[in-house]
């Protein structure tokens, strides 16, 4: 095929106007950087930044595309908000690369491309396939691992911020959430309904990211994980129009957008329960509501010196009340100078039965009295328990059996590890030491909504994580180092009691861990085939820039 045709080929599956078309076509036959790209047949088989030459091209034609939904960051001065909302926009719909949440993540990307409607996503995705371009995909930008939803300036950022829409049906039993949506706001508009959805626990927390990894919620005890909870993931899968094969010969892509549930495209729904970002860019998550609107919850905070009770107390509960009693949970949060526990019960109550355990710890302070409300004000009120301050950030993920005694050491090495790090070596850092429950009940429920390529341990167990901030780029080594040192504590610790397990939990997966690797084979084969049906040309492995992507798994 020659580069004339390839070229045209292209221009016509945009379905623009003459004159536009005219501009594309005079513009990319007169390019030898496209020419040399098209003389080759493939994507590279290696990952490798392909030709990011081409990338200011392809910002040139998605600003003819889409207007004032491309924006070079570099001119940009709006402004974020605390919750990293965009509250001036000086560009005109132009979205930030700093609105994600760890200043390591706000890259320079060459454009920030943000889609208002499908068809739109559609165009993005025809562009960065012909041309090859470096991209990353975000939701939130909660995810605190640079190059993930976040690229420099060899690629593309596609924001789905302005695909925000959120509809429910008739029947309130569904309700469809665009990508660009936060937790926060969900839980807000679902509030006059009466019900709520499985999702995050932190308002700014992102929707697509969460749900893609999985997604832990104060409800996952009773109905699953958010992902579980789907019941239609639409999606734009990449377009392969203009593939040259060894033959010479065109493989054409539909580039139709594509439902997957349990009985369209199921082997893609399957696989996007917590397969991550390796299928395409989701444009609508249709979720099964849940009817908890009232809910009881409490926060109450407790000296250091109290530790070993408040474990011994939370051990209790996680071996009693989280088992017998799904709609308990517990959010328990350590840092070096205090702790606080926050119980949540997924329904009006006066004080839940199955949360005797904290009632028997002395010397608590009142953060927030015992509350009946709605999910809406819990989330509201969680948006504090986070810095909103900008930092560098990460989480990490470690888990194990329940163990009481596991639970002393590892958290006592984690506190002396941080008084170390900021007296002795006075790194401005801070952290969190988090135990998240997972009692059987929450396996089960996946199980019973068709499952999910995760692989849980489906005995009790917790997911433990660490909510981490600094300030300072100097210490990124010496603050990465020290997290990696306290997950890798659990097993230390944990090898003479037994209570090791391998999984980890990709939501709360630093870069350098690899969630996938400890999915169930057959899942990740399956996740593979998937992956290959949809994406025959692998430009979800190639071309994004990093992610946790099955190219990690051999
Ligand atoms: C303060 C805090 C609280 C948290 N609370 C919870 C919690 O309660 N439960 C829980 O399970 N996790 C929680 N997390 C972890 C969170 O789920 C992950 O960080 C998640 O990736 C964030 O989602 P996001 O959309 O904001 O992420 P982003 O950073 O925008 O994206 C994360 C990943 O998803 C991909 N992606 C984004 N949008 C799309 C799309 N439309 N299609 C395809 N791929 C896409 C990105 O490319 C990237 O690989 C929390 C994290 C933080 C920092």
């Amino acid at each position: 095929m020659t580069m004339e045709t390839a070229v045209s080929t292209f221009v016509e599956s945009l379905s623009v106007t003459n004159e536009i078309a005219n501009t594309i076509s005079s513009t990319y036959v007169a390019n030898d950087e496209l020419a040399t790209l098209l003389s080759n047949d493939t994507l590279p088989a290696a990952k490798k930044r392909s030709l990011p030459v081409l990338t200011p091209l392809a910002c040139w034609t998605l600003q003819l595309l889409l207007g004032s939904n491309v924006t070079e960051p570099s001119s940009d001065t709006g402004v974020v908000d605390a919750n990293c909302r965009v509250v001036s926009t000086p560009l005109g719909g132009s979205i930030l690369t700093h609105i994600n949440r760890s200043q390591a993540c706000q890259l320079p990307a060459r454009c920030v491309v943000s889609p208002a409607s499908i068809e739109e996503v559609s165009l993005v995705m025809k562009v960065i396939s012909f041309l090859q371009t470096p991209f990353a995909v975000r939701s939130g930008g909660h995810s605190p691992n640079p190059e993930f939803s976040s690229i420099g300036s060899s690629g593309i950022l596609i924001s789905t911020s302005n695909l925000n829409a959120i509809t429910v049906s008739p029947d309130n039993s569904v309700a469809s959430i665009g990508p660009g949506q936060r937790w926060g706001a969900v839980y807000e508009a679902l509030d006059p309904y009466g019900v709520s959805v499985v999702g995050g626990r932190i308002p700014q927390v992102g929707v697509a990211g969460l749900i893609l990894g999985g997604g832990l919620s104060h409800f996952s005890s009773e109905y699953g994980l958010a992902a579980d909870n789907v019941k239609n993931f639409e999606e734009r899968k990449p377009n392969v129009l203009a593939y040259v094969n060894q033959n010479l010969k065109v493989v054409l892509a539909s580039g139709e957008i594509v439902n997957a549930n349990a009985e369209t495209n199921s082997d893609l729904f399957y696989s996007l329960k917590g397969g991550g970002p390796n299928f395409g860019i989701v444009t609508r998550f249709d979720l099964y509501t849940i009817p908890v609107k009232n809910i009881w919850f409490q926060a109450t905070g407790y000296a250091i010196s109290e530790l070993p009770n408040v474990l011994a107390a939370f051990t209790e509960w996680q071996k009693n009340g989280a088992q017998t009693d799904a709609k308990s949970s517990v959010l328990l949060n350590i840092l070096n100078t205090g702790i606080s526990i926050g119980l949540v019960y997924a329904a009006p109550a006066t004080y839940p039965e199955a949360f005797a355990p904290f009632a028997a710890i002395p010397n608590g302070v009142v953060a927030v009295p015992p509350t009946n409300s709605t999910v809406s004000v819990l989330t509201s009120i969680l948006a504090s328990s986070f810095s909103t301050t900008p930092a560098r950030h990460l989480y990490r993920s470690a888990t194990s059996l329940i163990d009481e005694k596991l639970y002393n050491e590892t958290s006592a090495y984690f506190i002396d590890t941080l008084n170390a790090l900021q007296t002795q070596r006075n790194v401005h850092v801070n952290m969190t030491y988090t135990l998240q429950t997972i009692p059987p009940s929450l396996v089960e429920a996946g199980e019973a909504r068709g499952g999910n390529p995760i692989g849980i341990p489906s005995q009790a167990h917790q997911w433990w994580t660490t909510v981490t901030d600094w300030n300072s780029a100097s210490d990124d080594s010496t603050v990465i180092g020290a997290v990696k040192d306290i997950g890798d504590s659990f097993t230390r610790f944990g090898t003479p009691r037994k209570t090791n397990l391998s999984f980890v939990y990709m939501n709360d997966c630093y870069a350098d861990q690899n969630p996938l690797a400890q999915y169930p084979a057959k899942n990740i084969a399956f996740l593979k085939e998937t992956a290959g049906k949809y994406d025959p040309r692998r430009v979800f492995q190639i071309l994004q820039q990093d992610g946790f992507l099955l190219t990690r798994v051999r």
